[in-house]
């Protein structure tokens, strides 16, 4: 049985950021434990 790339998404664990506590979906690409918003501060920091 094939899982569509929807549901695998749809499974993937929910990441809490330890900086705002703001909740997000795990980026394929995204390393980071920290929220969008929080990391891209960091960058630019
Ligand atoms: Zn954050």
């Amino acid at each position: 049985m094939i899982q569509s790339p929807v549901e695998f998404f749809r499974n993937l664990p929910k990441k809490q950021c330890p900086n705002c506590g703001h909740t997000f979906s795990e980026q394929a690409e995204s390393y980071l434990m920290e929220c969008q918003d929080c990391s891209s501060d960091n960058i630019k920091k």
